[in-house]
């Protein structure tokens, strides 16, 4: 008999609910994290101007309504340390500590056809066994440093913005270096900027950045908001994002121009990413009315900016605006204007090489004291396939997903038998509110293994023709948008040599837990019981 029914894998906000909800489900449960603390991206992330760009009134568990009714954020946005607090309040209220491993990283996990069981090992050398693996590990846990010639001279520390160290960083008087110019690199820079003597923002691509318009929760409105929260989350179940957003609910290539421009001034005023992009209809399929969008935050930029030459530079042009995850800051572009910040264009001109005292580009050199690198994530695979999986036959994970990820509703692997991925490829994962994909998830994925107990099965495994015709569906929507034109972390291509394959499902959160649903209720359609 195995040791355990289920075996998680990571602490995140997936692996803490996963826990949970197994364990009221009556099953015995273990998680290995790697961390020294639960929280997983909100562990790691902990660098300066870490903060959630999705309203902590939607980023948050919803699965307990006196946990929502209990916990008061303090801020619209949350910045790190306070998803960190609730994540640590959540394993408190629920009693999960002794069942999380911290410390421990699973470094395999093998699949034996004969026992019905996973063979979980972990860095500390011991191995457990189990009937069934949840994979909790995390879309963007994976970070990657590019291979920069000469890194190793470098004379002073560098840093990547995803292994932060906990004490922090006194950047007083230096000379800084930031690579990276996406969500993370436009948090950051502001940070940095303050202390530093000089800061050097080497970018590749300009990004597309909408105010947050943070501030304070106001009491208030918190009451009267927490008032109605249950049938708020039930909006939100079924709305398209995870986060019920109110569009125009028109095409922008119908609407007179001057109302566009109003109501986007209006979505910008009031901040924050989804609502702006989710104004009108065809921003994400149509390249023309993207256009409009796009120009419409040029021109903030070109307002913020004062020098034309480097607001100019930090116009996208080179991607329809959404097609990158957007970012969100209140403060990124108008940094530029400060007298210790440099804006360097890596594009025209690449970084060459690393040397000890500092860097050098096609066409010049720069003294740098220290380095950072928010250079991102070999995302939604990366992290699985650095674990060694091997499925039926001793399938190697890695080998299955050669050609680029790839599973049946975005949570289970063919040929990989009672292994489910929380927020897996070819689910809304990453473009969605995660914390309700997340629970969606754990849910159903709980609801199986009670279907399989309470039906005398001890085995589901996805159909490969059930995961074939899925992924097919995943990149038919996928090709039915502008999403594909961006060359972004969604398709692999911040990783070289990574296969180009569109993994979220762009499908919408609602329709795609519609699907999960019918698919249970059938039975678990497209997976074989044994
Ligand atoms: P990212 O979006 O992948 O951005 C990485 C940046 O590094 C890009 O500017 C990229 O340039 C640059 N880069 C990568 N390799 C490089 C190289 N070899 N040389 C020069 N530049 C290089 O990573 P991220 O900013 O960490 O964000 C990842 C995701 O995490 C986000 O999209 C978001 O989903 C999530 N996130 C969310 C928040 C939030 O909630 N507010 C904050 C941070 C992160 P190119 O564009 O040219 O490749």
């Amino acid at each position: 008999m195995a040791d355990l029914d289920v075996v998680v894998v990571g602490a995140g906000f997936a692996g803490i609910y996963a826990v949970h909800a197994l364990r009221s489900a009556g099953l015995t449960v273990r998680a290995f994290e790697a961390g020294s603390g639960i929280g997983g991206t909100w562990f790691w992330n902990c660098y300066p101007g870490a903060r959630c760009d999705v309203e902590s009134k939607d980023y948050s568990y919803s699965f307990s309504p006196e946990l929502e009714q209990e916990w008061s954020w303090s801020e619209r946005y949350p910045a790190q340390p306070e998803v960190l607090r609730y994540l640590n309040h959540v394993a408190g209220r629920f009693g999960l500590w002794p069942y999380i491993q911290l410390n421990t990283r699973v470094t395999a996990a093998e699949w034996d056809g004969e026992r019905s069981e996973w063979t979980v090992t972990t860095d500390d050398g011991a191995s457990r066994t189990a009937r069934f693996c949840v994979m909790a590990v995390g879309c963007l846990s994976a970070y990657q440093v590019p291979s920069l010639p000469g890194l190793e001279t470098f004379a002073g520390p560098w840093y990547h913005t995803s292994r932060w160290p906990r004490e922090g960083v006194d950047f007083t008087g230096q000379r800084v270096g930031l690579i990276g110019t996406g969500s993370t690199g436009i948090q950051v820079a502001p940070e940095i900027a303050a202390a530093a003597a000089h800061l050097y923002v080497f970018q590749r691509t300009a990004n597309f950045a909408v105010p947050n318009r943070n501030r304070a929760v106001d009491p208030s409105w918190e009451r009267e908001f927490k008032a109605d929260y249950r049938s708020y989350r039930k909006q939100a179940q079924e709305s398209f994002l995870g986060v019920p957003i109110t569009g125009t609910g028109r095409p922008a290539l119908a609407e007179p121009p001057a109302d566009i421009q109003r109501n986007l001034m209006e979505r910008w005023r009031a901040g924050g990413g989804m609502p702006f992009l989710g104004a009108y209809t065809d921003v994400l399929v149509d390249r023309a009315a993207n256009d409009i969008v796009a120009e419409f935050m040029r021109d903030r930029i070109r307002e913020t900016v004062s020098d034309a030459a480097v607001a100019e530079l930090l116009c996208p042009t080179a991607y329809p605006v959404g097609a990158k995850r957007l970012c969100q800051s209140d403060d990124y572009f108008a940094m530029f204007n400060l007298p210790n910040v440099t804006l360097v264009d890596i594009r025209s001109a690449p970084v060459s090489s690393v040397y000890a005292g500092g860097l050098r580009t096609a066409d010049s050199v720069y003294e740098l004291d220290a380095l950072v690198f928010a250079t991102g994530f070999d995302a939604i695979s990366g992290a699985l396939n650095r674990i060694g999986i091997r499925g039926v036959g001793g399938v190697p994970l890695t080998e299955k997903w050669a050609a680029g990820p790839r599973s049946y509703l975005g949570m289970a692997a063919a040929g990989f038998p009672n292994m489910f991925i929380v927020t897996g490829p070819g689910s809304p994962s990453v473009f969605s509110n995660m914390v309700l994909s997340i629970e969606q998830h754990v849910e159903w994925i709980r609801d199986c293994v009670a279907y399989l107990g309470s039906h005398g099965y001890s085995t589901v495994e996805a159909k490969p023709s059930a995961e074939d015709a899925w992924m097919a569906h995943v990149t038919e929507v996928a090709y039915s948008t502008l999403f594909p034109l961006a060359d972004s972390w969604y398709v692999g291509a911040n990783i070289p040599g990574k296969p180009r394959v569109f993994t979220p499902y762009l499908g919408g959160v609602g329709p795609y837990r519609a699907r999960c649903d019918e698919v249970a209720a059938a039975g678990y359609e497209g997976f074989v019981l044994d």
